[in-house]
């Protein structure tokens, strides 16, 4: 019989508590006193539904992001649905976006009709606006743009803007990772006519539930929307546009008013923080730091390094052994979802070479903000071991 012990780490290791990509515990210890208040609110009120809390944090989160208008919705996919919506962008019209995202980013075009386009990303994993470019000079047909600010990262704002301008773009931008991301001196979400974002509870700022928001500057746009959110109500009872029913609670609102946003900064600084330490002092060269846009600053909503493909899967096994969570983000292209055959028309440009090396050899580390210094020494030290 074979008694060889496979695994060789130290006992301590499996008694561990597991080093999560999220920590729902310790976030609980630091939020408990503000979400109960925020609830014991909303029951004294007994107002459930589009009420003084959602307004309220509407304003909050608008004034936080530097944008006139903010509309809460039920989820960051229906935030982007609605923005499509707004803007007039339906059946058979082309949206250029980025295959590397989650699935909802190109979810949202084709709930409304419309046919995704995808190009590759670049070696930061954001949309690659110099291919954009060549695209849209040969394509005429394609004028919407759905960039997504992954992993946090603000896409360079300044190039966005002239893409933009250039090719008279309507610009929905999903900022459902970079809430507080900016770069050129301004917040993402602000070069689109309209942005979305999302209050899943992962997200850098996350609710105890499902939330979303849509983004504007221009007020007939957040009419629009929060109309769409409520039926395509325009008054009571009466019905302007076909709608969803898509709000966001009064319990989230006040719970995201109460609890959540009076911390976004502290919790964005620290995860700054623990970036920085990564970015410093992870030093295997199997365990690559991938360059980060060069104007971007940051969110860090994940923190990704890449691998050998095949080196991928003994580098997760390795993390789990010594009790540490990783994530993959995203492991299959969203063009290579069997989802789009049956979802209706899209477009896949070139060969994704970027796009398909990230989704081979992409491994996310723990970055919440709940990490304590000994628990992001104990992730570079780990990984600075690794041999695999
Ligand atoms: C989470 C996410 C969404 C979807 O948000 P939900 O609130 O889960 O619907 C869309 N786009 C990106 C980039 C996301 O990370």
């Amino acid at each position: 019989m074979n008694v060889t012990p496979r695994r060789q780490f130290a006992v301590d290791d499996i008694e561990r508590p597991l080093l999560g990509l999220n920590d729902f515990t310790r976030q609980w210890q630091d939020i408990e006193h503000d979400v109960l208040s925020a609830v014991r609110r909303v029951g004294h009120r007994g107002w459930y539904i589009l009420g003084a809390e959602v307004r309220a944090f509407e304003t909050h989160l608008a004034t936080m992001w530097g944008v006139p208008y903010a509309v809460g919705v039920a989820s960051g996919l229906d935030a982007l649905e609605i923005c499509l919506r707004c803007l007039g962008v339906a059946r058979g019209q082309a949206v250029l976006t980025t295959p590397l995202s989650a699935f909802a980013t190109a979810l949202a075009v084709l709930r409304v009709g419309a046919k995704p386009v995808f190009v590759d990303v670049d070696a930061t994993g954001l949309l690659d606006l110099e291919r954009c470019k060549a695209v849209l000079r040969r394509r005429p047909d394609i004028r919407v743009l759905l960039p997504v600010h992954l992993y946090g990262h603000a896409l360079d704002l300044g190039d966005l803007a002239a893409l933009r301008d250039e090719f008279d773009l309507t610009v929905v931008e999903d900022c459902a990772q970079s809430i507080g991301a900016g770069s050129n001196g301004r917040a993402t979400g602000t070069v689109g006519r309209m942005a979305a974002t999302s209050f899943y509870p992962t997200k850098n700022l996350g609710t105890l539930g499902d939330g979303g928001a849509v983004l504007t500057a221009e007020r007939a746009l957040a009419e629009r929307a929060s109309s769409l959110r409520h039926y395509g109500q325009t008054s009571t009872y009466v019905h302007d546009h076909v709608g969803l029913n898509s709000r966001l609670d009064e319990l989230h609102a006040a719970i995201l008013r109460d609890a959540m946003l009076p911390r976004l900064e502290k919790w964005t600084s620290r995860r700054q923080a623990i970036a920085g330490k990564y970015r410093q002092e992870l030093e295997n060269p199997r365990v690559a730091v991938p360059s980060v846009p060069p104007r971007s600053r940051s969110v860090w909503h994940l923190f990704p390094v890449i691998l050998a493909p095949e080196k991928r899967s003994a580098l997760l096994t390795y993390l789990r052994e010594r009790r540490i969570e990783a994530g993959l983000h995203y492991p299959r292209l969203i063009p290579d979802q069997r989802a789009l055959r049956e979802g209706g028309e899209f477009e896949v440009i070139g060969e994704l070479e970027q796009a398909r090396r990230l989704a081979g050899g992409e491994v996310s580390l723990p970055i919440h903000p709940f990490l304590t210094d000994d628990d992001v020494q104990r992730v570079i030290a780990v990984c600075n071991e690794w041999d695999g």
